[in-house]
């Protein structure tokens, strides 16, 4: 495989060239009265909302969501916390709070330390490291609910020390899912509202007469949230510009093809886009790949989405050997990239472009969706390549600190005269001649 080749392979339209199907096309022509892209709609609500605030984010709700409510109502009260609490499985919520405390362990063992260094003549050079002050985290719950995206996108902001999350998640019949709450709770955030879509994105990004403006926004979402995002980004910060999840398998003839199978539908469930794609150097392999997907496809309650999934961007490729192998995951930049393969760790140190990696075949990407404690807020469509998983630093920022003795400035200020002066720029020089006692 050439590097023309493995790119064509991989293929795939960009976030924001994802067409809405004519279905969706044609339900919001009815909705807003003319047709379209969803580009164009994110724009317009975006505006409304920025302008007309809680106004535009209840007609949108209503539109969209099929709420009709007064503003306060969209805020999850303590009524509604003790309701999904009252409702929940024991079970599920001890599962969470485990998920919860190995998030939060991981986590703390990122955190950056602030430093200050000591230079020349008693000058002193550092960085402090401050958490945000209010972060916005979204919540995606259009389609499903995701408890343990809550628990990934807050435990990082918690642990860094953010003052205020709010959080955003879209109503279901005017309702959360219980185990969202709970797990928000878990992770320590208070402030929820009911609000999805675009239009939760824009009322972060710049507030609203009830709805606090946030410094940055994070969390995935689907193609309204995610161009949202974008036409919000400089007026608040965000994370990352996340599409539809994908898996890539770099896998050996030491793989079980049972495993190997299963892995590839557990990302293909997710969403009609989502990509799952198996390399292996061994036709044997390959074979028994596709022929269990089939069989595990059919038994899946999820089937006809997973199919449509592997249909558009499944993919077994043989590959030459493991060089080869390696040269295409790293071109793909894959969100998770398993490599089930006699010796995982020796291939590691060739892995460039992957959000996370998982090595062995007890280490199955549900694995670390879940529970192993590193995040599964990871960058996707190849922007792993530049964007990092979401982390305990996502929440912070740095600033540079400098304090010179006199001495010290004294002993550079020539150099930084005659850079300044070389720059035309005479009062930056003034300011250090000032200083000079020699
Ligand atoms: P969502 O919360 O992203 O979107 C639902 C909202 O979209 C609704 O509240 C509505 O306001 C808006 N919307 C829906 N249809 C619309 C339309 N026709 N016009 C305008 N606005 C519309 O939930 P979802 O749709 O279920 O998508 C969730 C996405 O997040 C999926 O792609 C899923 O794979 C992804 N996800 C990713 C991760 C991760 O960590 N990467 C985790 C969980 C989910």
């Amino acid at each position: 495989l050439g590097e023309a080749a493995i790119n064509k392979l991989l293929q795939k339209p960009a976030f924001d060239e994802v067409e809405l199907s004519p279905k969706i096309r044609e339900a919001n022509k009815a909705t807003f009265g003319k047709d379209m892209t969803a580009a164009e709609l994110v724009a317009q609500i975006v505006r409304d909302v920025r302008f007309e605030g809680d106004k535009a984010v209840l007609r949108y709700t209503k539109l969209i969501d099929k709420v009709d409510c007064d503003i306060k109502d969209l805020l999850v009260t303590e009524e509604e916390f003790a309701a999904a609490e009252a409702q929940a499985d024991p079970q599920v919520v001890a599962s969470l709070k485990k998920a919860a405390e190995n998030v939060r362990r991981y986590h703390e063992e990122q955190k950056p330390n602030s430093w200050m260094t000591y230079r020349e003549h008693g000058s002193l050079l550092g960085q402090s490291l401050i958490p945000l002050d209010r972060v916005g985290i979204y919540v995606p719950g259009g389609t499903a609910a995701y408890p343990s995206s809550v628990i990934m996108n807050a435990m990082p902001a918690v642990v860094a020390g953010v003052g205020e999350i709010v959080m955003m998640v879209p109503p279901k019949n005017g309702a959360i899912n219980p185990y969202v709450l709970i797990a928000a709770r878990l992770a320590g955030v208070k402030k929820i509202y009911k609000i999805g879509g675009a239009q939760a994105i824009a009322a972060l990004a710049f507030g609203t007469e009830s709805i606090p403006r946030v410094d940055k926004i994070t969390g995935p979402g689907n193609i309204f949230v995610t161009l949202a995002k974008k036409e919000v980004y400089g007026h608040v910060d965000i994370d990352m510009l996340a599409g539809p999840s994908e898996i890539l398998i770099v896998a050996d003839d030491s793989a079980d093809p049972v495993y190997t199978a299963a892995d590839m539908l557990s990302q293909a469930e997710h969403d009609p886009l989502a990509s799952s794609i198996v390399i292996t150097d061994s036709e044997k392999l390959a074979r028994q790949v596709a022929i269990e997907a089939e069989n595990q496809l059919q038994k899946l309650p999820r089937q006809e989405i997973a199919r449509a999934s592997i249909e558009r961007n499944g993919l077994i490729v043989i590959a030459e050997n493991m060089q080869q192998a390696l040269r295409f995951a790293n071109t793909s930049a894959p969100e998770h990239l398993e490599l089930l393969t006699r010796e995982p760790f020796q291939l590691l140190p060739y892995v460039r472009h992957a959000g996370a990696v998982f090595l062995g075949a007890y280490s199955p990407e549900p694995l670390g969706d879940y529970f192993a404690g590193p995040n599964h807020v990871l960058p996707t469509g190849g922007t792993a390549r530049y964007y990092s998983v979401l982390n305990v630093e996502t929440f912070m920022k740095r600033t540079s600190l400098i304090s010179y003795t006199q001495p010290a400035l004294e002993a550079v200020s020539e150099d930084i005269i005659r850079l300044a002066e070389t720059e035309g720029l005479q009062a930056h020089a003034n300011a250090i001649r000032l200083r000079r006692k020699n």
